[in-house]
């Protein structure tokens, strides 16, 4: 475990290579992905990004990630590239369910050596042949500057690699900011930008790109829909789907509202739960002896890291957030 030596050996040995990634994705997802993608293609490797969907607009402008397969838009094009392939390379996820029910089947089934490079908590240990699992790393991203230096590959990092991975530590660690952002990480990025990367552009396609119905969406969640609970440091915002449609949502229009949840003071726990296609999706943010993954674990499907977690309910908004107040004094003292 741990051994970028033997990864790349397993990588140079291939012929095809798949790199896959988590559902729904976000900045580190997509980063990592396509920043490992265009390092492999400068090597002159044969590679595909398989995805089981596609991001939302404020992390798919990378560079050539209209190259990347969404399983749940050409599932023909998905299965063959993972069935086909000979290396199998996931980011960013610990357990193969991650990737949602359909493309895990087709996963579990491909014949390929499998490598997983990622930093969540309790990593899957029985279905890849090499694991490369850093849960104190901030993102995914900074593991493949990691692979590719350790590798004596940091001559090749250039604007094109770089950039994605510039996106998934910045985006990974609330803009390096998080008690995950370490010296070495700032390292990378001084690296990162020595090689190319124009860091205000990244920060601003991510952060300056709102339509007036997202502020609006924003605007409405934060003064109609935001509780804080009188007998624990918790602030829940839940939207209905009715409520997201009010105001057009677009995939990613929520992103973030989590934590400025999380910001107001006093509040140690914040819960977002937003109803899309007759599901509830969570993400929980927290702090300092409030620890949020175990919570949703044991009671939405989800995990996660400590401070960053996300889970699903399949029953209504209501019995989802009821369900969250019910359990809290299990997890945290009030
Ligand atoms: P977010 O709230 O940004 O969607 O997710 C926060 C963290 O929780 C991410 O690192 C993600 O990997 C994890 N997470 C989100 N949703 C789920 C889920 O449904 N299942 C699991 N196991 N982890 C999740
Ligand atoms: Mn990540």
């Amino acid at each position: 475990m741990n051994d970028f030596k033997a990864i790349f050996e397993a990588i140079d040995a291939a012929e095809t290579i798949v790199i896959t990634s988590h559902k729904s994705p976000d900045g580190d997802s997509v980063g990592s992905s396509m920043g490992l993608y265009h390092f492999l293609k400068k090597i002159n490797k044969k590679v595909t990004v398989v995805h089981p969907d596609r991001a939302p607009a404020y992390i798919s402008w990378v560079e050539d990630y209209d190259e990347v397969v969404f399983f749940d838009e050409h599932e023909g094009h998905a299965v063959a590239a993972l069935t086909n392939c000979d290396l199998l390379i996931g980011l960013d996820y610990n357990t193969p369910s991650r990737v949602g029910d359909e493309m895990q089947a087709v996963l579990l089934e491909a014949k390929a050596k499998k490598i997983m490079i990622d930093h969540h908590l309790h990593p899957a240990l029985d279905f890849f042949d090499f694991l490369y699992s850093d849960t104190s790393a901030g993102s995914t991203s900074e593991l493949i500057v990691k692979f590719i230096n350790e590798n004596g590959f940091a001559d090749l990092l250039d604007k094109q690699i770089g950039t994605p991975l510039y996106l998934g530590i910045m985006t990974d660690t609330g803009s390096f900011r998080f008690p995950s952002m370490k010296a070495e990480t700032h390292e990378m990025i001084a690296q990162l930008m020595r090689a190319g990367v124009v860091h205000f552009d990244v920060h601003e396609k991510v952060f300056d790109t709102n339509t007036v119905e997202r502020l609006k969406l924003r605007g409405f969640a934060l003064s109609e829909k935001l509780e804080i609970l009188p007998s624990f440091p918790v602030a829940i915002i839940s939207l209905s789907e009715e409520e997201l449609e009010r105001f057009n949502y677009q995939k990613g229009d929520t992103e973030g509202l989590v934590n400025i949840a999380l910001s107001i003071e006093g509040i140690q726990v914040a819960a977002f739960f937003a109803e899309k296609e007759g599901k509830v999706k969570i993400s929980f943010r927290s702090k300092g002896a409030y620890e949020v993954n175990q919570l949703s674990a044991d009671n939405f499907a989800g995990g996660g890291h400590k401070y960053a977690a996300g889970g699903i309910c399949f029953d209504a908004l209501e019995v989802a957030v009821d369900r969250f107040k019910s359990v809290l004094s299990n997890y945290f003292p009030n």
